[in-house]
């Protein structure tokens, strides 16, 4: 019987929800390329309750422990003595999502001598050493397009709220003042400007999608270019590299998957090739861009705005320089787990699980590592490589917590 180690994001701080919000969620059974929504045997939770926390436990203790197997959930994963660390060396498979990501270093692969596989209840695995895993031969997955368009939605949030200067704004409502010309002095209309992404994936795809009413010029750059179809039902121009895109746009979305191309790829460098006064939104992984430069740009006026949820380490810790930069319109890691979201991956997540235990194949889109190589999703738009270097900074979280 296997031991499944699953690390999940902390409680709220202000107790586990006695009543939500709303009723319900849209029941979604396909994905806009024609892919099926994770199709597990069943499903032991509610949909549009809180599942991605420790309580919510994915909704996977009863399925697993009537099966024989045994779940251990903890948020613990970071530093010398972490649970996580404690529980690996008998552990057959872990499973964490990105936004609190167990950091899978080649070390912590090596100690879990029984590991088989890796589950990303989420999308991206760049907190997994894939060469590490290759090596060792442990499988590697992630629920495929379970939260792309979730991501989306969030992009072309945060590139209104920033072009339209929404968060000072909503600030200064909030101080009990009616600043107009402090709130308008840095709002503009998105309307007519260049905005492009770097990578046309599920996510870039769909964000240029919903961008399009808005009556902007679309830019894309990708390893591998659209069709002719999709180019002219959005009227895209393609770039053939991303220094080509950055030069030309107003505002800059990234969303390519963190791999050894990608790491540092929006530096002081590329920065000073994009236009005075551009918009940055990065919700794909905080490495991408170069931390320092960054709040450079923005200090200097080379950059309008960025805006993102994701960081490096995560959970970030309290003193990185995102939290305090001019004009940033950061949230937590959050735009991947909506409550509708976490009903389609801890889905996933257990469709994963009832095909290993089954000893049947994983869907191949979901696969990112297998039989000691890429596989699936993870040979179309990942490189082999390591991208966890510096994660053992995400401990000095875990010392200031913070209240409500
Ligand atoms: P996809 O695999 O559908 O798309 C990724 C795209 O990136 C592919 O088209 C790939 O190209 C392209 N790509 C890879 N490397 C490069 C490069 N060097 N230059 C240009 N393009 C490149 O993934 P998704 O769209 O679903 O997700 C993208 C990323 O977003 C994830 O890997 C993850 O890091 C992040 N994400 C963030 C979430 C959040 O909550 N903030 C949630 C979900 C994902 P090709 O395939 O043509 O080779």
């Amino acid at each position: 019987m296997a031991k499944v180690v699953c690390v999940l994001y902390d409680d709220p701080v202000t107790g586990y929800p006695k009543k939500y919000a709303r009723d319900d969620i849209p029941k979604i059974t396909k994905y806009p390329d024609g892919q099926t929504a994770p199709t597990p045997s069943a499903i032991d939770f509610n949909p549009g309750e809180l599942l991605g926390s420790v309580s919510g436990e994915l909704g996977l203790r009863k399925f697993l422990e009537k099966a024989g197997h045994t779940l251990v959930v903890t948020s613990d994963k970071d530093g010398a003595n972490s649970r996580l660390d404690k529980e690996l060396p008998d552990a057959e498979i872990v499973i964490s999502q990105p936004f609190w990501p167990a950091y899978m270093t080649r070390e912590r692969i090596e100690k879990a001598k029984n590991l088989k596989l890796i589950v990303t209840a989420g999308i991206g695995s760049d907190h997994t050493d894939l060469q590490a895993a290759m090596d060792k031969g442990v499988t590697v997955a992630e629920v495929t397009y379970c939260n792309s368009i979730s991501v989306a939605e969030h992009i072309v949030m945060m590139i209104l709220a920033l072009v339209r200067n929404y968060i000072p704004s909503y600030g200064w409502v909030i101080k009990g003042g009616w600043n107009i010309a402090d709130c308008v002095e840095r709002s503009y209309d998105l309307e007519g400007m260049n905005v492009g992404t770097v990578a046309a994936g599920r996510i870039g795809l769909a964000a240029l999608r919903r961008l399009k009413p808005f009556g902007v010029k679309l830019h894309y750059t990708d390893k591998h270019r659209l069709s002719k179809e999709v180019e002219k039902e959005l009227d895209l121009t393609f770039h053939p590299d991303v220094e080509s895109l950055v030069k030309v746009c107003d505002v800059v979305t990234i969303n390519a998957p963190l791999h050894p191309e990608t790491e540092h790829m929006f530096n002081d460098r590329l920065i000073s090739k994009m236009k005075r006064g551009s918009y940055i939104v990065n919700t794909a992984r905080g490495k991408i861009c170069d931390r320092d430069a960054i709040v450079r740009a923005l200090e200097s006026g080379q950059l309008a705005g960025y805006a993102g949820d994701v960081w490096f380490p995560q959970p970030a810790p309290k003193d990185h320089p995102w939290r305090t930069m001019p004009h940033h319109g950061m949230t937590p890691h959050i735009s991947g787990s909506s409550l509708s979201a976490q009903a389609r991956y801890a889905a996933g997540v257990r469709e994963i699980l009832e095909a290993y235990f089954a000893k049947k194949p994983i869907r191949t889109e979901y696969l990112v590592v297998d039989k000691g190589k890429l596989a699936g999703v993870g040979a179309h738009s990942y490189t082999a490589g390591d991208a966890t270097k510096g994660s053992e900074e995400a401990a000095k979280f875990k010392k200031e917590k913070v209240k409500a």
